[in-house]
């Protein structure tokens, strides 16, 4: 059979969740098409595989972004999940809603059912989580959210330095009010990576109404006029076929994949369909525009006395963490990139905090924080990356082939409020840094290093070392003005039949924080909507 009610295209966070609700009521055909291929291999379950997953080609999109021009020209590497559970199988596994202000700020864009109050019962009808406040946290939903279990020494040092200057401790970042410093919440089940596979595919695939086909790449949309009526995709063996859809089309695809598919189908802004000889079905100029993400910085430090996870990530040492993650769960293999964080303000008379932080007790190869190899000496790192930047970027298909890459345009650090913002958190981190009892364990500044002292040079340290903290968004937002999208009360593409997009590409702005939970906040409502 060939065809079904509703054809998603991406099996990530997304489309895990539809395939889920669109097929519960066993009503609805439901086809998935996944370009990936299962999510078997053993460090997708394994927090700390995080490090072995994150350029894994084989579970990877490969991107690199264009020579951003407001970091030194460089190419920024940007991973994107290829494989059931997308990039919720290769992330770095924290929980973080985001701010209330960040949803009311969409509604009054013109999303209207999309406040902090309308949203609210979606994020908890995911979760099950304990700990928190009833009224704001879920306890029955599919998504597992788990506290540490084993919070590092340093970790509770880095909390206590930001408590002492003046960021108090917050019992819940995600209760809508973020600001403090915090251990972070984390998208497990007993130690292990609890992925939207695990949370809403798994649990689904026995339904004869769901067929999920991996290895599937949908190379165009096929529109009958302006009605999509199916997808042309690619399977294993390298031959195009095609699925129809008698309702609709729903693309998971995300913030760069999404956009890219609609422009090779000929939706976009003409101008640039044009160039690179595609037909256009419709003219949206919205499609690819608005790419927001978030770009970090760090310092590190050497450390002493801590045992940071550097010391025990080699010989004996990693024996026994082996030995002991397979029977506790816990330890070195259990260890997410990121273990503590903050919300603060970087400067007066702002009303929500502008900035994440974020803290790992183990310091990196290259300074690359927790995506390349443990450096050999003991060391811990502090990185801070800009809540909601204002420079904007793009996704843009330079061919009609759907096997070549979009040229992905983050204009990281192009707008002065970024830049300012991110110049305050470096110096407060560097003032963390000389902050007891933080600073009881620090030997030396690693990074950027005792020769770096102005504010040039701390500018030039950002731009020279910062990097993607993975979190694009908006390239086909949701909205009522001209370069939106998708239609917020319905999720169909504006003049379109047939064809909804349901990921992290619709969200209008950034949301304050990493974008798991908002993205799957977004299928959650879509599915009801979708169904309505
Ligand atoms: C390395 C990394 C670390 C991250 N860490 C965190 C974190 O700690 N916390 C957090 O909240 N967020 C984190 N994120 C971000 C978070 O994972 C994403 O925001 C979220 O997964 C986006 O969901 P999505 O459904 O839009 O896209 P994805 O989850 O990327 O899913 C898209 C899916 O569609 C498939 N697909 C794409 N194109 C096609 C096509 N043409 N045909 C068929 N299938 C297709 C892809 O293979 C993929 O499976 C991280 C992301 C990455 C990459």
């Amino acid at each position: 059979m060939n065809e079904f009610d509703y054809v998603i295209v991406g099996a990530g966070a997304a489309g895990c969740v539809l395939a889920n609700r669109l097929s519960a009521s066993g009503k609805h055909r439901v086809a998935v098409l996944e370009a990936g291929g299962p999510d078997r291999h053993i460090w997708i379950k394994v927090p700390a595989g995080f490090n072995k997953t994150v350029y894994n080609p084989k579970l990877n999109w490969g991107y690199e972004t264009a020579p951003s021009p407001h970091i030194d020209n460089r190419r920024i590497v940007f991973p994107r999940g290829k494989v059931l559970g997308g990039s919720g199988s290769i992330n770095g596994h924290l929980y973080v809603r985001g701010q209330a202000a960040d949803y009311d700020t969409w509604a009054q864009l013109g999303c209207r059912g999309w406040s902090w109050t309308d949203v609210l019962p979606y994020f908890k009808r995911a979760e099950r989580r304990i700990g928190g406040d009833d009224a704001v946290r879920g306890r029955d939903g599919p998504l597992y959210i788990e506290d540490q279990r084993e919070p590092h020494p340093l970790s509770d040092a880095y909390i206590a330095a930001n408590e002492a200057l003046g960021l108090k401790r917050t019992p819940d970042y995600n209760c809508g009010d973020q600001e403090g410093t915090f251990l972070y919440q984390q998208m497990m089940r007993g130690g292990r990576r609890w992925s939207p596979a695990d949370a809403y595919l798994r649990p689904a695939l026995s339904r004869p109404n769901l067929r999920v086909i991996p290895w599937a790449q949908a190379e165009r949309i096929v529109f009958e006029g302006k009605r999509a009526t199916g997808v042309q995709y690619r399977g294993r063996d390298g031959k195009s076929q095609t699925m129809r859809a008698g309702r609709d089309v729903i693309l998971c695809g995300g913030s760069i994949n999404t956009p890219h598919l609609l422009q090779i189908s000929g939706v976009g802004d003409p101008e640039w369909l044009k160039a690179f000889g595609g037909a256009v079905v419709h003219a949206l100029p919205g499609v690819g525009r608005n790419f927001r993400d978030h770009y970090a910085a760090r310092v590190s430090a050497l450390v002493k006395g801590a045992g940071s996870l550097n010391e025990r990530s080699h010989g004996v040492r990693l024996v026994g963490e082996v030995i002991r993650y397979a029977f506790t769960r816990k330890g070195l293999l259990a260890a997410s990139p990121s273990h503590a964080g903050g919300y603060l303000r970087t400067r007066p008379g702002l009303e929500t905090p502008d900035m994440q932080l974020y803290f790992a007790p183990a310091s990196y190869a290259a300074g690359r924080y927790g995506t390349s190899a443990l450096d050999t000496k003991p060391g811990m790192t502090l990185g801070a990356s800009q809540l909601r930047p204002e420079s904007v970027g793009h996704v843009k298909a330079l061919s009609a082939d759907p096997m070549e890459k979009p040229e992905i345009q983050p204009n990281y650090l192009a707008d002065q409020i970024d830049r300012d913002a991110l110049l305050a958190a470096l110096k407060y981190l560097r003032k963390l840094l000389v902050t007891r009892p933080l600073a009881d364990y620090v030997v030396c500044e690693n990074l950027p290093g005792p020769d770096v002292k102005t504010d040039d040079e701390l500018m030039a340290h950002a731009r020279a070392t910062g990097s993607t903290t993975y979190h694009p968004v908006g390239t086909c937002k949701l909205g009522i003005d001209p370069m939106a999208v998708v239609e917020p009360q319905s999720m169909k593409v504006i003049g379109l039949h047939g064809l909804r997009v349901a990921d992290a590409s619709v969200m209008p702005t950034m949301v304050s924080g990493n974008t798991y939970a908002a993205t799957n906040m977004i299928a959650e409502k879509a599915s009801d909507l979708i169904l309505a």
